[in-house]
């Protein structure tokens, strides 16, 4: 492939007198075809109203000009491989099968110009009642991404069951129904708005909202779910979370209004990005307008499948890489999208991540870059060039999900029902250790000793996403069932809120499933990706029924928010202020020495304890406040405590500061 061309996908330009059509397709096809439709649904408009003989003016190029104002029109494009509204459209018909000529300006809500992409200058929280600032370009140091709580959700899971459910008792947020169950709209509502903000997350990451192809946006008076990982439109959002997929402009302009909505909470949203694989192979916009270029196939022209769905996108190829930086810089730009989460980014090369953190940088530095550092499958690439994990040193600025911290607790990956941490059983505290540190270099970390990583992979904490669960694999509540035998409801109230208790009191990002701060689960369903709502629903009388759960999350987060001690940034200042403590099996311990980062609190020791009993631990000599024990957090104080031995009760963290 030649890597010097470039590609220039914008495919229509619009002017009222006419409009120009363009599409990257190879050089020696015979016919490339336009076709334009009064409607987008193809069910109901089967004749065009005209076609156009495309012209060759460029190496692989295609081009042509059609007069009068085409507004409102839809189109095809066809090299002989059947219709494709191209690889690059920005407003499509129902079910995107058409692209849309639309005027773009009149998409935006009343009060885009002047919605940004959020900046990191202050921590979340402190900024929720003004506007938050937009950042100049010129700002290049990188910022402190361990600021950021990321709260991962899928729309329909989160207010499809937000019904007219009066409960006399108010908690957190009054109970409101919503007006657009399983919408973008949903996000733009009080209830929505307050309970995130309430809750203190500083960014929603949004499963896969690009048109994906999986559920029949005709029929959306039939229950439908999907996760959205089978793309088909990269660049226009997707039709049935909108009022109205048959009108092109809605979808647009109800995503940009749920944008501007949570940016005005001071919320940053973060777009689940799935370049690795298509839908379908032979069907797809990309195999439809440039046969093979799009993708990696074996030595015996066979497709690689390191998606595991049958197809593997080549990002190392010219034409797929800027594609990809278009695409995200279009985001960025059109829509206002602080962070892109890269699904097995493992696929995609090196080199295209590293373009891909330069060009975000260009547009905003402020914008947070992170994916799964793996692949479903072997690709057809050489692993030492792609961005997995173990390269995330060579990928400055981009994160990766750590799944030796996640399975430290939880238990592996292979086992729904091997427990580990949480379960009480040992060995997997260096596990944690090395997870706490945001998987950077400690002297204290013996690597030798930790689950998945012999070394440390993160350069720096900023790197390293910190979980225990997400919309893959059961849900936090769901394993902690599977994984320890008879587990009753306040041990699972505690371990939940160990398990959370780790993750955001870590150094390096942390993150959430959206419903595990009220105790969701999935009714043991392992791979909800189209489960109906009765396993994917947040079900909001829980809060309800674990107020305490609730609020322990929102104390946890709030903690994290109002101490810089938990999200130091930088390896150097890790290792300088961050000291472990010496303890027993399934204990943790460690100090936040000599107001790290500038923290009010002079030291801060946490601790874990995952026995079934209390423990003893021994601490440096001091007076000290708690402020988390026994399943309460309380910021000012719940008692105080002298000496060198503390006691950590079962199943639950304690943190303490002087
Ligand atoms: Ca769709």
């Amino acid at each position: 492939m030649a890597m010097s061309q470039n590609y220039n996908f914008d495919e229509v330009s619009y002017t009222p007198r006419h409009t120009t059509f363009k599409l990257i397709a190879p050089d020696d096809v015979k016919h490339v075809v336009l076709s334009l439709y009064t409607k987008g649904d193809e069910a109901t408009d089967k004749k065009p109203l005209a076609t156009k003989q495309m012209k060759h003016v460029g190496k692989n190029l295609w081009s042509v000009t059609v007069r009068g104002n085409l507004i409102g029109r839809f189109y095809t494009f066809n090299i002989g491989k059947g219709e494709t509204p191209g690889v690059f459209a920005k407003a499509v018909g129902v079910n995107g099968r058409r692209g849309a000529v639309i005027n773009m300006k009149r998409t935006d809500p009343e009060g885009w110009s002047s919605d940004h992409i959020l900046s990191y200058a202050s921590t979340p929280n402190s900024t929720s009642n003004s506007t938050p600032s937009s950042t100049p370009n010129s700002c290049l140091q990188t910022p402190n991404y361990t600021a950021l709580t990321v709260y991962e959700m899928h729309f329909r899971d989160f207010s499809i069951a937000r019904n007219v459910n009066l409960d006399p008792k108010e908690f957190f947020v009054k109970r409101q129904s919503t007006k657009y169950p399983g919408k973008f709209l949903a996000l733009t509502e009080p209830w929505a708005i307050n309970y995130l903000k309430n809750l203190g997350v500083g960014a929603v990451h949004i499963l896969p909202s690009f048109d994906y192809a999986s559920v029949d946006e005709t029929k959306l008076d039939k229950p439908q779910y999907n996760w959205g990982y089978d793309p088909l439109n990269y660049n226009v959002p997707e039709g049935s979370y909108s009022t109205d997929p048959y009108d092109p402009a809605t979808r647009i302009r109800e995503f940009k209004e749920m944008v501007a909505a949570l940016h005005k909470a001071g919320i940053r949203v973060i777009l689940d990005v799935v370049y690795n694989h298509t839908f379908d192979l032979d069907k797809s916009n990309f195999q439809r307008t440039w046969p093979n270029a799009y993708y990696r196939f074996t030595a015996d022209g066979k497709p690689s499948n390191g998606s595991g769905c049958g197809n593997e996108t080549a990002s190392d190829h010219a034409v797929m890489r800027q594609f990809m930086l278009q695409s995200v810089k279009y985001w960025a730009q059109e829509y206002h999208i602080d962070g892109f989460r890269f699904d097995l980014m493992g696929v995609h090369d090196i080199e295209t991540m590293n373009e891909i953190r330069r060009e975000l940088t260009a547009v905003n530095p402020n914008i947070f870059i992170y994916g799964e550092g793996w692949s479903a499958g072997q690709c057809a690439y050489p692993t030492e060039q792609l961005a997995v994990k173990a390269n995330i040193s060579r990928l400055p600025g981009i994160a990766a999900f750590c799944d030796d911290l996640r399975d430290a607790l939880r238990g592996p990956f292979s086992d729904d029902h091997q427990g580990a941490f949480l379960a009480g059983l040992a060995g997997s505290e260096e596990s944690l250790k090395a997870g706490i540190t945001g998987m950077t270099s400690h002297p204290q970390v013996d690597y030798t000793k930790v689950n998945y990583s012999k070394e440390p992979w993160a350069t720096e904490p900023t790197q390293c996403i910190n979980y225990v669960s997400c919309h893959d694999d059961l849900c936090l509540v769901d394993r902690l069932k599977a994984s320890v035998p008879g587990i009753t409801t306040d041990e699972l109230i505690r371990l939940d809120e160990l398990a959370q208790t780790v993750v955001f009191t870590s150094q390096g990002v942390p993150f959430m499933l959206s419903g595990e701060e009220m105790l969701r689960d999935k009714k043991g369903v392992h791979n909800s990706f189209n489960s109906p709502d009765s396993i994917n629903e947040l079900n909001w009388n829980n809060p309800l029924r674990y107020p305490q759960v609730l609020s322990y999350y929102k104390n946890l987060i709030a903690l994290r928010n109002h101490h810089p001690a938990f999200r130091l940034g930088k390896t150097q200042l890790v290792q300088k202020h961050l000291e472990f403590l010496p303890t027993a099996d399934c204990l943790v311990a460690y100090r936040l020495k000599d107001h790290a980062g500038g923290d009010a609190w002079n030291d801060i020791i946490v601790i874990f304890n995952a026995n079934k009993a209390a423990r003893q631990v021994t601490v440096p000599q001091g007076t000290y406040t708690v402020v988390c024990k026994d399943g309460q957090i309380d910021e000012g104080g719940l008692e105080t405590v002298s000496g060198t031995q503390v006691t950590v009760q079962p199943q639950s963290a304690l943190i303490l500061h002087n």
